[in-house]
C-alpha cells in the first residue's frame, strides 16, 4: 500500500466511527487528526449550481496534476460577483456536491462558506482553513479560468496571492489571452496561476440549468443521483438562469 492509500484507509477508518460536525470537512479532518503531515490539498472553489461532470474530472485532473493527497469541493455561500443574480439554495448545491463526490477517497465537500454569514470571498475561506490545518500544509485553490481572470480584483488580492496556489481549469479553446491582459491591467500584483485544459469542461452549469427549465435530458453531464436530487427538488423549472 503507498503513503497516499495508507492515509486514506487510516482517514475512513476515522470516518466510519462517525465523528461531529466537521471543523473542514469530514475526510480532511480525519487526516489532521491522524496526524498526517505535509498534505497537498487542493481547494475546489465554485458555486457549483449544479455540479456536473465536468467539475468531476477536472478536480480528478488537479489532484493528479498536482499531486494531491484530497480535493475538497467549497460551495461558495454568497458569491461575491453575484450579487444581482439568482444563486439555488446553499444547502441545496451543498447537498448535490456531497452526494455527486462521496465516492471518491480523495473527494470531499466542506461547509465553510455556505456556513459563513456575508458576502463569500476566498481570501476568508483560505485564512480560516489554514488555521485549521498544518502550517506545513500546500494549499492550491481551483477553479474555472473564467473566474480566475477576475483574480487581481478579489478580496485582499495582495494578501490572497501569498497563501495559496493557483490552478485554473480552461475549456477547450480557451484564449489565455484574457489573463494576461488583466494582470497586466493590474500592474505589481502577479499571480502565479497554473493553467490546464479540460476537455470536459465543455459541459457547463449554466447549460444544465437551461435543459432542466426546458425539459430537456442531462443525462451523462452529472452522476444519476445528482440528476434525481435535481428532480426530486424540482430545481431550475423556473426558467430564471
Ligand atoms: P462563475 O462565474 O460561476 O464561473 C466562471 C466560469 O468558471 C464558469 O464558466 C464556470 O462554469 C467555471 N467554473 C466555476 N467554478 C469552477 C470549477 N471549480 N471548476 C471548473 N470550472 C469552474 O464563478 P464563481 O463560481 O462565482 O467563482 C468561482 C470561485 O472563485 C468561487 O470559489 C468563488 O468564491 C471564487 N471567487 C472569489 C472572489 C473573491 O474572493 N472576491 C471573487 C470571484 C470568485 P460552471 O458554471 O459550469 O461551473
Amino acid at each position: 500500500m503507498s503513503a497516499a492509500e495508507e492515509l486514506k484507509a487510516d482517514v475512513e477508518d476515522a470516518i466510519a466511527d462517525d465523528e461531529p460536525a466537521a471543523a473542514i470537512s469530514p475526510r480532511i479532518d480525519a487526516a489532521v487528526a491522524s496526524g498526517a503531515k505535509d498534505l497537498r490539498i487542493g481547494l475546489m472553489g465554485g458555486t457549483f449550481d449544479p455540479i456536473h461532470y465536468g467539475h468531476l474530472i477536472a478536480a480528478e485532473q488537479a489532484r493528479e496534476q498536482f499531486d494531491l493527497d484530497f480535493v475538497i469541493f467549497l460551495p461558495a455561500g454568497n458569491p461575491s460577483f453575484k450579487q444581482d443574480k439568482k444563486v439555488s439554495d446553499g444547502e441545496d448545491r451543498y447537498e448535490m456536491a456531497r452526494i455527486a463526490t462521496q465516492d471518491n477517497r480523495a473527494f470531499d465537500v466542506s461547509r465553510i462558506e455556505i456556513d459563513r454569514e456575508g458576502v463569500t470571498y476566498t481570501y476568508d475561506t483560505i485564512c480560516e482553513l489554514r488555521d485549521k490545518l498544518p502550517g506545513t500544509t500546500e494549499v492550491y485553490f481551483i477553479t474555472g479560468a473564467d473566474a480566475i481572470v477576475s483574480l487581481p480584483k478579489w478580496y485582499k488580492a495582495d494578501e490572497l496571492a501569498k497563501i495559496a496556489h493557483f490552478a485554473a481549469c480552461t475549456r477547450p479553446g480557451y484564449d489565455y489571452t484574457q489573463f494576461k491582459e488583466a494582470q497586466d491591467a493590474d500592474i505589481g500584483l502577479q499571480f502565479e496561476v497554473e493553467f490546464f485544459d479540460v476537455p470536459a469542461l465543455a459541459i457547463s452549469s449554466t447549460d444544465l440549468r437551461k435543459r432542466v427549465s426546458e425539459g430537456k435530458s442531462i443525462a451523462y453531464m452529472t452522476p444519476p443521483q445528482v440528476i434525481r436530487f435535481i428532480a426530486k427538488r424540482g430545481l431550475y423549472m423556473d426558467g430564471e438562469i
